[in-house]
């Protein structure tokens, strides 16, 4: 038998590698004890490691084990660290475990000593332990002992392994580019780093290696690819971290559908290889109009039906003020049947109410359809012949319920969208199990901001606009960019674009979206002055390693996957950070703190 791939000075083997065919071996192994029983004075120990767990007998009949082994036996505690020589035997049939992997076997115990000894932990380290986050956290070198955490882990890496085989074949070229850097315009606030030489000037920690990977493309590297970590700071969700990692790409010569075709052709071996799930190629592409119109989100869970239907046409000139208003005002009033639907209580149908305003709406209009009648808050404006236009235009049938929203076309197809979400939850119509990919194409160039008061960029102000003649200021809210999201389940991944390589189209956008010529020299001269030495066309992608790592694994929570995650409020209970900072480290770098 070949020597194992575990074995060092201190071990011949791993724990969890041993099997029936190494009956008879004389082994070595080191690891925690994960449990310890006595059986009447004979021991029993699961010991683990990375790897899994095996059973050491230390037993009085066995002529090696004497008074000093079997005392030191009897003291061992949870999470000892350890190391055992034994023989590996057949367990007797009626001993086997189905449920371990090592369950045929058992190691007699021939000699045993203690590599350190540990204290009683403060967290649980079962499988599936229920610890609150935040100790777990503050104990993750503990927490991370447990397999689903190790299993995250080796999947993740996994992953990012079959990620980088895949994108070398397709020729893409590893590149590292600076931490220490300049702001990148990803939307969010920056980290900043005090600089000692240049006193009162900083660095940036880059959103994203963006600006980089453009330059990378000047200089001819062609295919560029980064397992780069991207630093933002905003306001903090569950399923945000201030720092992630992000597959960050480039590619020269190409248009929209060559990078689309790389990134789901890596993205397809290396989800292949780490959650052995088959992903259908091409995956679909949806544009951002027909997302909107048919499921009322730029990230649609295509894992079931429940589309949205536009009701205008059919559902105004009732009377109904909240309808024919939003039609007289050039919106929409969108429809949602629900088929079944109006078996849902009043509690159900107000908690779906209540995911509609959080959403922005007022309130959710609905009825249902049974017994040929109409009832609920909106029968009354849809009696006799308008029922039957009103259930024809929704496909409406005995049994339905339908929901509705009005109002600015975007918002109440946003409105219905959420609710499309909640009730695919809720009706279990979301299967966990499906993995169900698809690339929304064709996004708006920019978007109104309510709290800036003026437009913004959709993507980032590097992403091409689909129409490069046209003027930028004349309704602006109709023009397309050459961006595209990569979608998983309703939840986007990632998101890239073709750029604009024209410093003149690229001094326009920056114009148009209030940063003057000064502004953008200071902040992006380098970039401008570079496009005027021969740029490639050029586009590219990046999606979050840490999400598709979640997902793959059918995980929500991305410090699941994550080693050494912060907290929602972007702390790090393990080692404290933030923490204050010494009085003379700030005199060496000439700043001095107001508070
Ligand atoms: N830099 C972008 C981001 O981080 C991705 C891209 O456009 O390539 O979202």
């Amino acid at each position: 038998m070949e020597a194992s791939p575990w074995a060092t000075a201190l071990r011949t083997h791993a724990c969890g590698e041993l099997r029936a065919e190494h009956a008879g071996r004389e082994v070595r192994l080191c690891g925690w004890i994960a449990n310890r029983r006595d059986h009447g004075g004979i021991f029993f120990l699961d010991l683990r490691d990375r790897f899994g767990l095996v059973q050491v007998t230390v037993d009085p009949e066995c002529k090696e084990a004497d008074e000093a082994m079997l005392a030191l036996a009897a003291s061992l505690r949870a999470e000892d660290v350890v190391c055992c020589r034994g023989r590996v035997c057949l367990r007797p049939e009626s001993q086997v475990n189905p449920d371990r992997e090592t369950g045929e076997i058992e190691v007699v115990a021939t000699d045993l000593e203690v590599l350190t000894r540990a204290e009683t932990p403060p967290i649980d380290l079962f499988d599936d332990a229920e610890t609150g986050t935040e100790l777990r956290l503050k104990y993750r070198y503990l927490d991370l002992r447990r397999r689903p955490m190790l299993r995250a882990l080796e999947a993740r890496a996994a992953f990012v392994t079959a990620l980088r085989r895949s994108l070398e074949g397709l020729e893409f070229l590893e590149v590292e580019t600076p931490i220490l850097t300049k702001t990148t315009p990803e939307g969010a606030r920056d980290y900043l780093v005090p600089s000692r030489i240049h006193k009162g000037s900083v660095y940036a920690l880059p959103q994203s290696p963006q600006i980089f990977k453009q330059i990378l493309m000047l200089s001819g590297v062609d295919r560029y690819y980064q397992i780069a970590r991207c630093f933002r700071d905003e306001d903090l969700r569950a399923d945000r971290q201030p720092e992630f990692t992000q597959c960050d790409l480039e590619m020269s010569f190409v248009e929209e559908e060559d990078v689309m075709r790389a990134v789901e052709t890596a993205v397809a071996a290396a989800f292949e290889e780490a959650f052995g799930v088959e992903v259908e190629l091409p995956m679909p592409r949806i544009s951002y109009g027909e997302a909107m119109r048919r499921f009322g989100s730029d990230k649609p869970d295509l894992r079931f039906g429940l589309e949205l239907v536009e009701a205008s046409d059919f559902a105004a000139g009732t009377g109904f003020r909240v309808f024919d208003g939003a039609v007289e005002d050039g919106g929409a009033i969108v429809g949602l049947r629900v088929p079944g639907g109006a078996s849902l209580s009043r509690k159900e149908i107000q908690a779906l109410e209540e995911c509609a305003r959080e959403h922005g709406a007022k309130g959710l209009a609905w009825c249902k359809v049974g017994g040929g009648e109409l009832t609920g808050p909106l029968a009354r404006w849809f009696e006799g012949g308008r029922r039957e236009v009103l259930c024809e235009g929704m496909k409406a049938a005995e049994g339905d319920l339908c929901l509705f929203a009005a109002g600015r076309r975007s918002r109440a197809q946003r409105i219905l969208g959420a609710v499309r979400t909640a009730l695919g939850a809720k009706l279990g119509l979301a299967d966990p199990k499906v993995r169900r990919f698809c690339w929304v194409t064709d996004f708006p160039l920019f978007e109104w901001s309510e709290e800036r008061e003026r437009y913004e960029f959709c993507h980032h102000p590097f992403t091409a606009p689909k129409d490069l003649e046209a003027d930028l200021a004349a309704e602006p809210e109709t023009r397309l960019s050459r961006a595209y999201d990569l979608i998983l389940n309703g939840w986007e991944l990632g998101s890239g674009s073709i750029r604009i390589h024209d410093p003149e189209v690229q001094r326009r956008v920056f114009r148009f979206l209030g940063m003057e010529e000064e502004e953008a020299q200071a902040k992006f001269g380098f970039l401008l002055e570079a496009f005027r030495y021969g740029a490639p066309p050029h586009g590219g992608f990046a999606f979050g390693i840490d999400r598709i790592v979640a997902l793959g694994l059918g995980l929500t929570n991305l410090r699941e996957v994550i080693a050494f995650p912060k907290t929602t409020t972007a702390a790090c209970p393990m080692t404290g950070a933030p923490s204050v900072v010494d009085p003379a480290q700030l005199e060496e770098l000439g700043w001095r703190l107001d508070s």
